[in-house]
């Protein structure tokens, strides 16, 4: 299955506009296909399994920059920690009490997002608001919080999306006031895949997450 590099070049243009990042979702799609987008610069890639993401890393250039975007298991940190870019999912204290382990045991500082519950659906991982509003997270202190991530839920009303979006760019508003973290690091609102990405780009998204427009639909679940 080839990339689809006029995809590629378009979502490209419309997150200039925004000044918005692409993450470049690969799970479960080979070598060649990374390598082809690589090949036009995109440098930012997104695995959302552990053992995927490790075999790729060491297969494939060292600047590219690798995000971390499923459900982590704490136990599985420290393979990833070594290199990982930014976690978009940490999801739980105790996710990040580990992440703060392991990068202090690399000597490095690990950007994560933290992943908000936006979605009707029970299944999605994620911090509620008050949850959110209650983290300590000045014990994490090899940890730099970059951000806010959600998942929509899975559904084609419009509507429905972009209420979602309003509520996670809201919290993010919220989260920047409350906390006031220094601008410079709390700065990525992650939103929006291949089928909601123009919605999330619409309500303040400045990073999207895309796998299917680019390299094909996947054949296994995704986690
Ligand atoms: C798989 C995945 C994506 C990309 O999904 P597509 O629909 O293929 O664009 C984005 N975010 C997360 C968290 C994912 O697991």
């Amino acid at each position: 299955m080839a990339v689809n590099i006029q995809a590629y070049q378009t979502i490209q243009q419309q997150l200039a506009a925004k000044k918005a990042t692409l993450v470049a979702v690969s799970k479960t799609k080979p070598i060649q296909d990374i390598l082809a987008l690589y090949q036009l610069g995109q440098r930012d890639f997104g695995e959302n399994y552990v053992q995927e993401l490790v075999d790729k890393q060491a297969a494939l250039p060292k600047d590219i920059r690798w995000h971390f975007i499923g459900h982590l298991q704490s136990n599985k940190v420290k393979y990833i920690a070594p290199f990982v870019h930014l976690i978009h999912s940490a999801d739980s204290p105790n996710l990040l009490k580990e992440i703060n382990k392991q990068a202090v045991k690399n000597n490095r500082n690990i950007q994560c997002l933290l992943q908000v519950h936006i979605a009707r659906e029970e299944t999605k991982f994620g911090f509620n608001e008050a949850e959110l509003m209650q983290l300590q997270l000045a014990a994490y202190q090899n940890i730099t919080i970059a951000g806010l991530m959600g998942m929509a839920s899975f559904s084609d009303d419009a509507n429905l999306l972009r209420t979602e979006f309003k509520c996670l760019k809201s919290l993010y508003q919220q989260y920047l006031t409350t906390f006031s973290p220094s601008p410079a690091s709390f700065s990525i609102l992650s939103m929006g895949m291949s089928s909601d990405y123009t919605i999330a780009l619409e309500e303040g998204s400045n990073m999207v997450r895309i796998g299917s427009i680019l390299f094909g639909v996947r054949n296994k679940p995704t986690a």
